[in-house]
Formats: C-alpha cells, sequence, structure tokens
C-alpha cells in the first residue's frame, strides 16, 4: 500500500473477522485495482476513488422482509458486520414511501411517489451514510469520529457519535444557516465553524486525516464505506414499490455519491434477482447557484468545472463535486438528464410540496422538486412512466428559505367581529 491510499484513521489493531460483513475488498472505480479493506479511498495505481466490492451470498426477499425496520434489514448488502443490531447507532431508514397524488396532478404526472427521508433520525438522508461509516470507525478502532459538512452531515456525525459514545469533532463553513449549526451543537461540543466555503472546509478535512493518529473522517478516509449507505434508499424504494423498480427517479446532487449509490443498489437488485431487470432513468437535480454537473451535462462535456456556490441550497453547495463525473455517466447512460434551477424557484419547489403533499422540506428537496417541475414542462421527463422524487432533507432546518415569504394572513383582534372584518372566509 502506498501512501496516497492510506491514512491514520485505524490505531493499528487487528481487523475482527466478519469486520465488513460480505464486503470483499476495495475496487477501484477507475481502473479496477483492488485493495484489503481498510481506512483507504485513493487507488494506489491511479489515485481514482476506490468503492466497496463485495462476495454476497444469495439473499432472499423472505429474508430482507424479516430484518429490522432501517437500514440494517439491508445488512448483507453493506459492509457492516452480521452483529450490527447490537452496536448503538441511530437506527435510521424504512422511511415513508408516499404516493404523491397532489402534486402528481398539479405537475401532470400520473403515477408519481415520493421518499420522504426528511424523518430521519436527525432529518435528512445523511443518517444512514453516518450509521455506515460509525461502523467503519468502530471496526477500524477510530478514536474521533469527524466531517467536514455542509450541514446535515455535521448534524448527523454529531448524533451518531452522541449515541455510540465515541467522540466527534465537526467542521462547517461558517456562513451555515443557524438551526443547522444548532442541530449539530446539541449533540457534540466540538462544532468547528470555518471560514470559507466547504471546498475549503473539505480541504482542511483532508490534511487533518492526514496528520492526526485515530480520526475516522466519515465522506474522507472512510468514505467508500459512508458511500454504501445511500444504497438503502435505492433497496427501500424497490422494496416499498414491491419489489420494483421505478421508470424514473429524481436526485439531488451536491458531491453526487448518493445518485451514484442509488443506481448502484438498483444493479445489485437485478443481479441478486430481487428485482426484475428493466430500463430505469435517473436525474440529477442542482441549483444553478452551484450547478458545476448540470453545466457539464448540457454543453455535453465529460469534465466538470469547478464553482464557487451561491445558492440558498446550501446542503447541495459543493463547487467540485467528487462524484460528478459518475453521475454524468450515469444519467446519460440510464437516458435521463441532470438540471437546475433559480432559487426563486427553490423556495416555490419548497412551497409547492407542502401546500401540495403536506411535507415540510429544506432547500434540497425545493431543489429537487423544482427540478421535477422544470423537466416535465421541457419535456425530458415522460409524465406517463412511474416516478420517485426523493426528498432527502426537512424544512426546518432552512427557515430562513422561506420565512420572509409566508406568514400570517392577518392578525386580529380576539373578537369574531375582527375575524369577519379580516376576509378570511
Ligand atoms: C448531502 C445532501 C445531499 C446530497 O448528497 P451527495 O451524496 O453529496 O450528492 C442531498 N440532500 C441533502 C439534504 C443533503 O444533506
Ligand atoms: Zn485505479
Amino acid at each position: 500500500m502506498t501512501a496516497v491510499a492510506e491514512n491514520t484513521a485505524t490505531t493499528g489493531t487487528a481487523l475482527r473477522d466478519g469486520a465488513f460483513g460480505n464486503a470483499r475488498a476495495l475496487a477501484c472505480r477507475e481502473c479496477g485495482h483492488e485493495v484489503d479493506l481498510g481506512p483507504f479511498y485513493a487507488c494506489p495505481e491511479c489515485f481514482g476513488p476506490l468503492e466497496v466490492s463485495y462476495d454476497f451470498p444469495a439473499v432472499t426477499r423472505e429474508e430482507i422482509a424479516a430484518g429490522p425496520r432501517n437500514i440494517w434489514r439491508y445488512k448483507a448488502l453493506l459492509p457492516v458486520p452480521a452483529d450490527i443490531e447490537q452496536s448503538p447507532n441511530t437506527e435510521p431508514g424504512f422511511t415513508r414511501l408516499l404516493k404523491a397524488h397532489n402534486l402528481g396532478r398539479e405537475l401532470g404526472i400520473d403515477n408519481l411517489w415520493v421518499k420522504d427521508d426528511s424523518t430521519n433520525p436527525t432529518n435528512s438522508f445523511k443518517d444512514r451514510v453516518v450509521a455506515c461509516a460509525l461502523s467503519a470507525a468502530r471496526e477500524l478502532d477510530a478514536k474521533v469520529f469527524a466531517c467536514p459538512s455542509t450541514g446535515n452531515l455535521a448534524n448527523a456525525v454529531a448524533a451518531a457519535g452522541a449515541r455510540a459514545g465515541i467522540k466527534t469533532v465537526v467542521f462547517i463553513p461558517s456562513n451555515l444557516e443557524k438551526p443547522k449549526q444548532v442541530n449539530s451543537a446539541v449533540y457534540t461540543e466540538n462544532l468547528v465553524a470555518v471560514n470559507g466555503n466547504y471546498d475549503d472546509v473539505n480541504k482542511l478535512a483532508s490534511e487533518i486525516a492526514g496528520e492526526e493518529e485515530g480520526w475516522a473522517f466519515v465522506n474522507v478516509n472512510v468514505r467508500p464505506f459512508y458511500a454504501e449507505g445511500s444504497k438503502t434508499l435505492g433497496y427501500e424504494i424497490a422494496e416499498q414499490l414491491g419489489w420494483r423498480l421505478p421508470d424514473q427517479i429524481v436526485i439531488p446532487v451536491a458531491s453526487g455519491s448518493q445518485l451514484t449509490k442509488v443506481h448502484k443498489a438498483f444493479g445489485e437488485l437485478i443481479r441478486l434477482g430481487l428485482v426484475e431487470d428493466k430500463p430505469y432513468k435517473v436525474y440529477g437535480a442542482q441549483a444553478t447557484g452551484c450547478s458545476p454537473v448540470s453545466v457539464a451535462y448540457k454543453a455535453g462535456v465529460d469534465a466538470i468545472r469547478p464553482v464557487k456556490p451561491d445558492t440558498i441550497a446550501k446542503s447541495l453547495a459543493i463547487g467540485n463535486p467528487a462524484d460528478g463525473i459518475y453521475v454524468l455517466d450515469i444519467c446519460r447512460e440510464t437516458g435521463g438528464a441532470v438540471e437546475d434551477i433559480s432559487d426563486d424557484e427553490v423556495r416555490e419547489g419548497i412551497l409547492l410540496l407542502a401546500r401540495t403533499e403536506g411535507i415540510f422540506t429544506e432547500t434540497a428537496g425545493g431543489t429537487t422538486v423544482g427540478v421535477l417541475k422544470k423537466l416535465v414542462e421541457s419535456g425530458e421527463l415522460d409524465p406517463t412512466l412511474e416516478t420517485v422524487v426523493i426528498n432527502t432533507g426537512m424544512g426546518l432546518k432552512t427557515l430562513d428559505a422561506v420565512s420572509d415569504h409566508v406568514g400570517p394572513r392577518a392578525t386580529i383582534a380576539p373578537s369574531y367581529g375582527a375575524f369577519t372584518a379580516a376576509g378570511i372566509v
């Protein structure tokens, strides 16, 4: 192993048997070179990203259905030990898949579903990835559980670390929304605000990971394990549809990890015979103020030019997305697309979902719903096909995005006369 791929997440304790379940190795996405399972994230041959590969046993729908109502029902397909349920964690997942009749009618989509991940323990999909990263950190005997974050990840790491009794240190851009700062600070004493954008925070985290002993940065040095957690979104959607894949799915893109792993999950389900093999289209959603992947998609190029983010969708504000090129590949290969919308349209997306389905999403979800609308209007998304849109986060964390746009219709004296005079009904 060369220094490129290595870091100090582990304190040198030998791995126990089955520490990573059915995972076999870490394989390079670019050249296929394999390294042993461990705190490695870059290929020693070509610097490409490493990804977990498996020797899957035969897995049946019945075995999965008999599991707990959280992500560990899919533990055979994740890099976690068979006894994962014995280790304290936040037990995310198995969130609701809601038939969106009203939103579908509004947009002219016949068969629309919302996968609502705002109901996870810290109210975003990040609890899924963090639960898998926590397992890896434990097995590697890490002493500190950490992350650079656009907000939700810090919330999830701080909460999971508290529950697991492991020290946490979470790094955020200092201009982050106040509710997201508080949602980390209640769980950890070590919230570090960095004067810079997410990409600056990420660079700092990589530096610390290289210098300090025993730190597991969930999305840096244990990123291959972290990323696998997003697969559970794909497994759940298929299981909740009655072991079937949707025709189309719209997913928000920050680093692009979630989108690539939902696609990986669908592929695994097909290969394992758990769902019927069929084509499906994957669509990526970005806010125009941070849309490096959408820009590359529309220009028809393969390279992604990093940008300086400027958008209210701060949870998607990654200007240099690690998995951006894979998002391009997947959206193009499956016949989907990548699209972006303005901050005003993000706000409209938040209100549209709230007023049609009773779901208050954050700016990332506003982006996804707004992009769904734009894709239908432009004809890029077929409204006659079964479609799933993912809501990844919770509106109470980004109140500022809409607080100046909604409020009391009237403020009145506590009398019936005042009420009738206000002309409410
Ligand atoms: C992190 C995040 C995303 C996107 O995640 P990536 O895997 O980095 O693309 C989407 N929505 C919310 C709410 C997030 O916090
Ligand atoms: Zn490689």
